[in-house]
């Protein structure tokens, strides 16, 4: 497959100089004087032996070395971002032209049309079938010459499915900027897309420290992709957007991915009795491959009063996303511990009685 980096990047982001910031010039010196910091330090001790009072590493190397080993990819490959809502935007941002479109499903995690919105930018999308799959043929005709970047969520979020990576592969084939959100990736039996980064410099991948890992708190998301789209995602990113403490932590966590293997596997035994005990109330869940279920409501039961009830009467929040075009009466739910599954199966027998 060849792409054309050069013309690749929108013409403004093609134009500007790339801000180079003080730490990104000289990252070993006995004496920083360099930066504006306060050279007395900071008003709080190290914390995880990181100093605040300097500026982080703006490019994460040695998270991007640690996750690149994980990821199974060369270093130049990777780029660590404020969370992977940043790396949506800095993708929108860095490549879609105003007369362009973005090519998504619907539904989907809805950042992608909000930030492609925020940016005045046009938003084209595939209605996914009855059962929520996604229909490759159909979705690989409304690629067109307008399209810049193509969002496949894999696990999907809100449906909790996966787009095969034989069908990912198709829609590399038509050229254009394929993302595939594997936000997450870790809850689902199918193996990541990642492997076709070698032979597709036009896929992206996007990962998170904010689900499998549990680290919703620190905001570290992950790229993983070409080097060359990695270097245009670079220079439309603010420098210092992940801050030193939760680059240290991200880093802490590669070393116990065990742990999050281990917390994955509850999850998902949870997610089994679950759908289960939702299932005996008469509820349709959607088949997930990932931390969440979809749940349908009969046509007699209103899911947002559901929702409503659950938070009023048991403190109990889900997301109503009754509202959303094609999820038909249903609310979202992320698994809890058994604790608080059984409170809610609990909860929604009363509610439905
Ligand atoms: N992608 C998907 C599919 C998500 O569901 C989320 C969070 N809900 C994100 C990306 C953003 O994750 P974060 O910014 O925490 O990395």
């Amino acid at each position: 497959m060849q792409i054309n980096f050069a013309k690749l990047a929108k013409k403004s982001v093609r134009a500007s100089a790339a801000y180079s910031s003080a730490r990104s010039l000289v990252s070993k010196a006995k004496v920083f004087l360099d930066a504006n910091e306060n050279s007395f330090g900071s008003v709080l001790p190290k914390i995880s032996k990181v100093d605040l009072s300097r500026y982080p590493d703006p490019l994460a190397e040695r998270l991007c070395e640690q996750y690149a080993k994980y990821a199974g990819v060369a270093k130049n490959k990777v780029l660590i971002g404020n969370g992977s809502d940043e790396i949506i935007w800095l993708l929108l941002l860095a490549f879609v032209e105003a007369n362009e479109e973005i090519l998504t499903t619907a539904p989907t995690f809805s950042m992608y049309r909000v930030f492609a919105e925020l940016l005045g930018l046009k938003v084209s999308e595939v209605a996914l079938e009855e059962d929520y799959s996604l229909d490759i043929q159909k979705f690989l005709k409304k690629v067109s010459a307008k399209t810049k970047l193509i969002f496949l969520c894999s696990p999907n979020n809100p449906t909790g499915q996966t787009v095969p990576c034989v069908d990912v592969e198709k829609v590399l084939r038509k050229g254009k900027l394929v993302i595939v959100d594997e936000a997450y990736i870790e809850f689902s039996p199918q193996k990541s897309c990642a492997k076709l980064l070698k032979q597709y410099p036009n896929l992206i991948i996007l990962r998170t420290f904010s689900k499998a890992w549990g680290l919703a708190g620190l905001r570290v998301g992950v790229a993983l992709a070409d080097s060359a789209v990695i270097a245009i995602l670079q220079k439309v990113r603010a420098p210092y957007s992940v801050d030193g403490l939760s680059q240290q932590l991200a880093l802490d966590a590669l070393t116990r991915s065990a742990k999050m293997k281990v917390a994955v596997k509850k999850i998902l035994s949870e997610r089994e009795k679950l759908t289960a005990a939702l299932w005996k109330l008469g509820l349709i869940v959607s088949p997930s491959e990932a931390n969440f279920l979809l749940v349908q409501f009969p046509s007699g039961v209103s899911a947002t009063k559901v929702y409503e009830k659950l938070v009023k009467q048991f403190g109990i929040v889900v997301r109503d996303f009754s509202a959303k075009k094609l999820l038909k009466n249903s609310l979202r739910i992320t698994v809890g511990t058994p604790a608080e599954n059984s409170k809610l199966a609990v909860a929604l027998k009363k509610i439905l009685k």
